[in-house]
């Protein structure tokens, strides 16, 4: 999705652009307005008034899409998980929350919040389109009510009990607090999201059946993206569940060659060839490690200045280089540092000093051998 995907800008530092198909609801959504609804409610308008009301409606609609999408990344960060993307796209707004929320309550709030943003606005057009029936032109006022009631839907539609679909969050928490667990809790809300897909696509094929309308095919459309969504997430459950059992001390190499951090570039490269590693732990005179050396930052010295060069200048230090405990669980290695191979390591430190290394090779081992359902084979005792 991020190949086709513009920029649209920043809003509270978090990223925002919109996916090419976007143009698509935009398009229909003011084509709706302007040939069905606004002239049915406004009678005797001119059609060039109608469509630039359309179209403007259709952008105000857009934005409060956005609205939705802002409050889940917002409510988010206040429970301290990064939110780094809202991409609009075809079906609405997605905004992407890499990390898992921690407890029952921050995942029913983040998932309550984008619906209750979409009521809140929509009565907020309501009510303007109430008070501004006398003042304004007929065409508006019933384009903010439309505005109204379309945020109702969305609203309501969001609030139906099964993931992808924020009411399946919302089911997920509830069921995650009463059984205390999560996986039971997720694969109750996937099930629930197989079910709406099902229903969906019956009522979708009805439409387009008996009725003989190709709104129908929408639905249809609708219920294939939340079948698929929701098979993801049973399919993913059994690897997360895998993958937070697992520990950095299950994929870790314990005998590391590190780089001391007061050598010049210079010196140590002569060591560095003799290894088969491109990416070094950078540790202090007393052994304390600081960060990590690739040989791709080495390559980057101009060869003048090797030779005043020392790596602990030139290493990568935290927090771009994950300095972490033997019993930080995978999945929040991986969900809090993007590692690139070659350039980039986890430090293990166990009591100020370095017990092993993990290099994104290790991790993407894990995580195909969990997609195996199989653990990593590490010797996991012969680190203290
Ligand atoms: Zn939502």
């Amino acid at each position: 999705m991020t190949s086709a995907t513009f920029p649209l800008g920043r809003i509270a530092g978090i990223r925002v652009g919109a996916h090419w198909s976007v143009l698509i609801v935009m398009g229909l959504l003011a084509d709706l307005l302007a040939t069905t609804v606004l002239p049915l409610g406004a009678r005797g308008s001119p059609v060039a008034v109608n469509w630039t009301v359309a179209a403007a409606s259709a952008l105000v609609f857009l934005a409060s899409l956005l609205a939705h999408e802002l409050c889940h990344a917002l409510v988010a960060r206040h429970y301290g998980l990064r939110a780094e993307r809202i991409t609009l796209w075809l079906l609405g707004g997605a905004a992407e929350l890499p990390e898992e929320p921690p407890t029952p309550r921050s995942a029913l709030l983040i998932a309550a919040a984008g619906p209750a943003a979409s009521l809140v606005v929509g009565g907020g057009f309501l009510g303007a389109g109430a008070l501004a029936s006398p003042v304004l032109p007929a065409v508006v006022t019933v384009a903010l009510t439309w505005l109204g009631w379309a945020n109702g839907v969305l609203a309501v539609f969001n609030l139906l009990p099964g993931t992808p679909l924020d009411g399946g969050r919302i089911l997920e928490a509830v069921a995650w607090r009463l059984t205390g667990n999560r996986t039971r809790a997720r694969r109750i809300a996937a099930a629930g999201g197989q079910v709406l897909a099902s229903a969906l696509a019956a009522f979708g094929a009805w439409q387009i059946l008996a009725l003989g309308t190709l709104s129908g095919l929408w639905m249809i459309a609708i219920s294939w993206f939340l079948a698929v969504a929701a098979r993801a997430e049973l399919s993913a459950a059994p690897l997360r569940q895998l993958l937070s059992r697992l520990r950095l001390r299950d994929v870790m190499s314990t005998d590391p060659v590190t780089a001391p951090g007061w050598y010049t570039v210079q010196g140590f490269l002569d060591q560095a060839a003799h290894t088969r590693f491109r990416t070094f732990p950078v540790v202090t005179f007393t052994g304390t490690p600081v960060g990590a050396v690739s040989l791709s930052a080495l390559s980057r010295v101009p060869e003048t200045e090797r030779t005043a060069t020392r790596l602990e200048d030139i290493c990568v230090k935290p927090p771009a280089c994950l300095i972490a405990g033997p019993d930080t669980p995978l999945s929040e290695v991986l969900s809090s540092v993007r590692l690139r191979p070659g350039q980039d390591l986890v430090l293990v430190v166990g009591h100020g000093a370095l017990v092993g290394v993990a290099a994104p090779g290790d991790l993407a081992q894990a995580l195909e051998l969990a997609g195996l359902g199989i653990r990593p084979a590490h010797d996991a005792g012969s680190v203290k």
